[in-house]
């Protein structure tokens, strides 16, 4: 597997006034490429330790991929380090000292002197373009050692790298991205170590196999990359892996690769044709969010009704004053009936009611913060889920919404209620 290691460069990276997406990004899309990424540096605008930032970088990797440091101004010093690190001299580039005049000319300025730099490349190199910024990248194979220089700012940078770099590492490190097979497939209601457990039981010898687990706001992804001798091999071992894992995570398995819970949930409903109507309490309208964030969801989402206080609950979802007074808001009761209230005014197949004590206040000992009731009715039942949940008042929200589409997902492809 080829491997590369990426430097982020820029004093506000050190002084915690700029976070660094750059490398995270990379990451990923290196990843997808089955390139593998041995390690990051992250530097300030210090000749000294962006040099050895590259120093390691080579000596840890054949593919080096810098961001940030390309401008004009003398605390832009990426290119020159790399440059000194392969040990190959710079020249001026006659045609990017022409586009760099053009551009202060289109803007009726003169160039100042010290933007020259931008023009000076080592032999050989490849111009990146830069639309979105004035700093142009740099793509350069030096033996058997590659180094890629991109711009700092985010929007300049995705641009270059996805227009002019990734068609060149797949041309030069092209082998290993078909030879290597990914898949993600993810997983809700089960804990983080009860997936550890019954993956240990399936890789209990990882031939070929490399595995990573992300959890994440209920979820856990579990990445998977198998490495055969050819495209055809790799994708066979994981096929093979893969289906091991399915079967032992069940229907826990809610989706693969860039599939989403409301996507999968979006496509069962369409696919069934049917309607689907909310009331949501104590989710405040997240659930409609989410779906909403699909586009064309009208087709099978009718809309939501957000019954935040008891009046509304009565008035708008016809839940009886006797079952609030008797029950409470939070309970079985006003959740089975919220989604009854919620059918009959929409006339949709299923209806969700979400009610719950998001917190950080409000909570009993009987009804503790993180309590929430999800019922999901259709035409002949209506099923009820307990949740207790911790994370605050956002992660309470957050994984109300998820258990509310996991239980639809479940009702319509028949799966038990987990
Ligand atoms: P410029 O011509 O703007 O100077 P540059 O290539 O020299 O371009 P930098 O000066 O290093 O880029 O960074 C410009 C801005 O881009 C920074 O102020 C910062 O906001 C953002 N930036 C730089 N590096 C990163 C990073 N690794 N992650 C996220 N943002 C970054
Ligand atoms: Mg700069």
């Amino acid at each position: 597997m080829n491997k590369a290691y990426i430097i982020s460069t820029g004093t506000e990276l050190m002084l915690g006034t700029t976070v660094d997406t750059n490398s995270v990004y990379l990451s990923r899309k290196l990843s997808d490429l089955g390139i593998k990424v041995v390690g990051k540096s992250i530097v300030g605008d210090s000749a000294e330790y962006i040099r050895l930032a590259f120093q390691t970088g080579f000596q840890s990797a054949d593919l080096v991929i810098a961001s940030g440091g390309l401008g004009p101004t003398l605390d832009d010093l990426t290119k020159d380090a790399a440059c000194q690190v392969l040990d190959v001299p710079m020249e001026l580039v006659e045609e990017e000292v022409q586009r760099l005049k053009d551009f202060f000319s289109r803007w009726g300025r003169t160039m100042p002197e010290s933007n020259l730099r931008q023009a000076m490349f080592p032999p050989g190199a490849v111009i990146l373009k830069n639309p979105r910024g004035t700093a142009p990248g740099m793509y350069l194979r030096q033996g058997d050692k590659t180094v890629v220089l991109l711009p700092g700012p985010p929007r300049e940078m995705t641009h270059m790298y996805e227009n002019e770099v990734e068609p060149l590492l797949r041309r030069d490190f092209g082998s290993d991205a078909g030879r290597v097979a990914n898949r993600t497939i993810k997983v809700l209601g089960l804990g983080e170590s009860r997936v550890d457990e019954i993956l240990a039981e399936v890789l209990d010898d990882p031939q070929g196999c490399s595995l990573a687990l992300l959890a994440r706001d209920g979820e856990i992804h579990i990445k998977i990359t198998a490495e055969g001798k050819d495209g055809a091999d790799s994708l066979r071992i994981l096929d093979e892996i893969c289906q091991q894992i399915m079967e032992r995570l069940g229907d826990y398995v809610f989706a693969c690769d860039e599939d989403t819970l409301e996507s999968i949930v979006a496509n069962l409903l369409a696919a069934q044709g049917s309607m689907l109507a909310v009331a949501e309490s104590c989710t405040g309208g997240l659930l409609a969010k989410t779906l909403t964030d699909i586009p064309g969801s009208s087709q099978y989402f009718w809309g939501s009704v957000t019954c935040y206080s008891n009046q509304a609950k009565e008035r708008i979802l016809g839940v009886s004053p006797a079952t609030l007074e008797q029950y409470g808001a939070v309970s079985p009761q006003t959740a089975a009936e919220m989604a009854r209230g919620i059918m009959t005014v929409s006339g949709a197949d299923y209806g969700i009611a979400i009610t719950g004590i998001a917190g950080p206040d409000g909570g009993t000992e009987s009804k503790p913060v993180g309590l929430v009731y999800i019922a999901l009715q259709d035409g002949q039942q209506c099923q009820i889920k307990e949740m207790h949940f911790v994370g605050g008042r956002d992660g309470t929200r957050i994984l109300a919404t998820k258990t509310a589409l996991d239980l639809l997902r479940r009702r319509i492809t028949g799966g038990k209620a987990g």
